[in-house]
């Protein structure tokens, strides 16, 4: 992606740096995280995960100095947040509506949220009780390591967008009342709410890929498809489990999240992407 010299968004948070190694205290303990190694989740939005995850990490006081590496992938996000904001502050203001923007916080290790403690290990993930998206960097690491996805800047910008997406279907009433429809739903019913949201969170990423696309460089987009590729549930438990349960996915497969990701891609339009039905 062609980020460098443009603007940065304001509204990201790097607690890189001083997150340290929080030690787990209280409430979920060894558990908790026993159990988030059991689920590694990649992906995001988890928050039944985070739900039952109130682990309490004690502050850390140490702080380090960020390698120049840390920063400049953080001033990458900087860029791509700023990108997610011209874009929907414009879709929605087409709209007539008025777009807030969402934070970012860069963590390692474990990080307090709104929506309770997580780790390194939940993955990415969006909380809408403080509009936040929360990040460890070292996350598209492992994608690339141990899920086979190529890498590159856009799988970065491809999961930013997709957890904007999120953002976007909070202020739009789409995730409450998914989770509204949930609380009546089967177990079966209520994952397969949950994967239409978060295809509908790769269609947004999508959108936005088609509104920002002179600023793609060659491969952007096959960056972006193999790493929704490597977070399709299929993919993930037949890596994690060696085989594949369908009720259970709740995130889509592969070819969904890459088909999601394209329809949003080639209109641009986000009135195309009812993916409830
Ligand atoms: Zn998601």
């Amino acid at each position: 992606m062609k980020w460098r010299g443009r603007r940065q968004s304001g509204n990201v948070e790097d607690r890189r740096g001083s997150s340290g190694k929080g030690k787990l205290i209280a409430g979920g303990g060894i558990i908790g995280v026993i159990f988030l190694i059991a689920q590694f989740v990649l992906s995001d939005g988890d928050i039944s995960v985070l739900e039952q995850l109130d682990n309490v990490s004690s502050p850390s006081t140490e702080s380090r100095e960020l390698t120049a590496e840390e920063k400049e992938l953080g001033n990458f996000t900087e860029v791509v947040l700023a990108d997610t904001e011209d874009i929907w502050n414009k879709i929605f203001a087409e709209n007539n509506m008025e777009y807030r923007e969402p934070g970012l916080v860069l963590f390692s290790d474990a990080v307090q949220t709104a929506c309770g403690g997580a780790s390194a290990a939940s993955g990415p993930f969006y909380c809408p009780a403080d509009q936040k998206i929360y990040m460890d960097l070292t996350f598209f690491e492992e994608l690339r390591r141990r899920f086979g996805a190529k890498g590159g800047d856009y799988a970065i910008a491809y999961v930013m967008a997709h957890e904007v997406g999120h953002h976007v279907q909070n202020l739009l009433g789409t995730a409450s009342e998914v989770r509204r429809l949930q609380q009546q739903s089967s177990n079966v019913e209520a994952n397969e709410l949950s994967v239409s949201l978060e295809l509908q969170a790769d269609f947004y990423a999508g959108v936005f890929t088609s509104h920002n696309r002179k600023y793609l460089s060659e491969g952007d987009i096959e960056e972006a498809l193999s790493a929704a590729n490597a977070v399709g549930d299929d993919a993930i438990q037949k890596r994690t489990r060696g085989q594949v349960n369908p009720d259970s996915f709740t995130h889509g497969t592969s070819q969904q999240r890459k088909e999601w990701f394209m329809k949003g891609f080639r209109t641009g339009d986000i009135r195309q992407g009812n993916t409830f039905n």
